[in-house]
């Protein structure tokens, strides 16, 4: 049979490119980006729920590699797993709770540890522009190039701003933006500076500022014996500075400069507990800041054209990050979508049925996921809602009802 044709190279793409592997089931990904290593991935995840499809799924070897590539490989020996949310004025915790198995990950080099064993099947610098459906049976993908690769069914894994699911949805497959101003950096500190973020928690916490809904994010992206300092008088951590802030008039629109950007950060973080302001205060003048657009979109139901076409990961579920666990889904997407497809190429359903039941379990998962996601995005910027039953808080179920 024809191959599967998966657009885009992440982290989902390529597990599922991986879990075909193990099935022998032939598979191509066409990726935009012209190298592995063309554009930093710039964050950190954490993998928690979705670490038992993975371990179903990936071989061994790539799942050693994956674990290789967390943050903080001394803290992942031992990690006990608290999700800590703070009072960011009095850096008293709001809420802590309990340990999970979780591996916080660095973006980028997750997706190395993917590719491993399938480079031959990732075909860089290749942008999907558009889609035919020529015959039944089969589907082709239009290249920035104007040349078409054709194969069996095509699954769309391109990200929150996907093609595919533009071509599935031209109505209505914008993302719903969402009135919160994001921003972030990445800096290095050294083992003194980064000491009082690392006693708070030493992978990561967020917190908010009652007085006026403003959200801290703090996150491990790099240790010395990761970034090979240690030991030498140059030793440095890299983390991530994150802050959110309610946009309720132009004032609060995120600059178009880094300069801008960053004095918004440290006005707003004026109040905060002492060393979390002067973390703030502390992030270089010339850094790059980077904005994130924060909206979602909700799985809309799309005509997969006799299970010709699918959407998966980001491309399917746009969420915003406050629960942590748009990975989590699009990894349990791929574990399903994997199941389908060997239901097709081994002949057990038609790519209609098989697709079609693929497609309503992730639908009633991911839409109440991205709903909750919104919750906990607003939640997370009112002190007065942030309560047990917060949308922040509330146990990430990988059940849609
Ligand atoms: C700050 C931040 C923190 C986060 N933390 C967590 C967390 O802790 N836990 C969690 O579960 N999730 C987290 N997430 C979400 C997580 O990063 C995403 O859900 C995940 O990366 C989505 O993977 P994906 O493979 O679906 O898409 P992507 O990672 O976006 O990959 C899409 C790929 O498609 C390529 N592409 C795009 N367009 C085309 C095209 N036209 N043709 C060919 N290729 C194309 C892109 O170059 C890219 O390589 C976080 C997100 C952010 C922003």
């Amino acid at each position: 049979m024809e191959p599967v044709l998966i657009v885009g190279a992440g982290i989902v793409g390529l597990t599922l490119g991986q879990a075909l592997k193990q099935k022998n089931i032939p598979f191509e990904i066409y990726e935009r980006d012209a190298t592995p290593d063309a554009r930093g991935q710039g964050w950190a995840i954490t993998l928690h729920w979705a670490l038992e499809y993975m371990m179903d799924m990936l071989p061994e070897e790539t799942l050693v590699r994956i674990q290789d590539v967390q943050v903080d490989p001394d803290i992942a020996r031992s990690d006990s797993g608290n999700f800590l949310f703070i009072n960011l004025e009095t850096g008293e915790p709001r809420f802590k709770i309990p340990p999970n198995l979780r591996w916080r990950v660095n973006r980028e080099k997750m997706r190395r540890a993917l590719l491993h064993g399938i480079e031959d099947h990732v075909h860089w610098d290749r942008r999907v522009v558009g889609l035919n459906l020529p015959e039944a049976n089969k589907v082709q993908l239009i290249l920035a190039d104007e040349t078409t690769v054709t194969g069996r069914i095509v699954v769309g894994v391109e990200g929150s701003r996907s093609k595919i699911r533009q071509v599935l949805r031209p109505d209505a497959y914008n993302n719903v933006p969402l009135s919160v101003g994001f921003t972030g950096v990445a800096v290095d500190l050294t083992p003194q500076q980064i000491k009082p973020l690392r006693e708070m928690d030493p992978l990561l916490f967020q917190g908010c500022y009652p007085r006026t809904g403003a959200f801290f994010w703090f996150s491990m992206l790099e240790t010395p014996q990761g970034n090979g300092t240690a030991g030498t008088d140059k030793e440095r951590y890299r983390a991530q500075i994150c802050m959110s802030w309610p946009i309720n008039g132009p004032e609060d629109e995120v600059a178009a400069t880094d300069e801008g950007r960053l004095a918004n950060m440290k006005r707003r973080a004026q109040g905060f507990v002492p060393f979390l302001q002067e973390a703030v205060e502390r992030i270089p003048a010339e850094t790059p800041v980077t904005e994130i657009k924060l909206g979602d979109w909700e799985c809309l139901p799309w005509n997969n054209y006799e299970g010709r076409v699918t959407l998966a990961g980001d491309a399917a579920h746009a969420m915003t990050m406050y629960r942590g666990e748009a990975a989590n889904h699009g990894l349990l997407d791929a574990y399903h979508l994997m199941e389908a497809i060997e239901k097709v190429y081994g002949g057990v359903a038609s790519p209609q049925v098989a697709i079609d039941e693929f497609e309503k379990e992730m639908r009633v998962r991911t839409s109440r996921a991205v709903q909750l996601s919104r919750q906990a995005c607003y939640d997370a910027h009112d002190w007065t809602r942030l309560d047990e039953t917060s949308a922040i808080l509330t146990k990430r179920a990988i059940a849609g009802e």
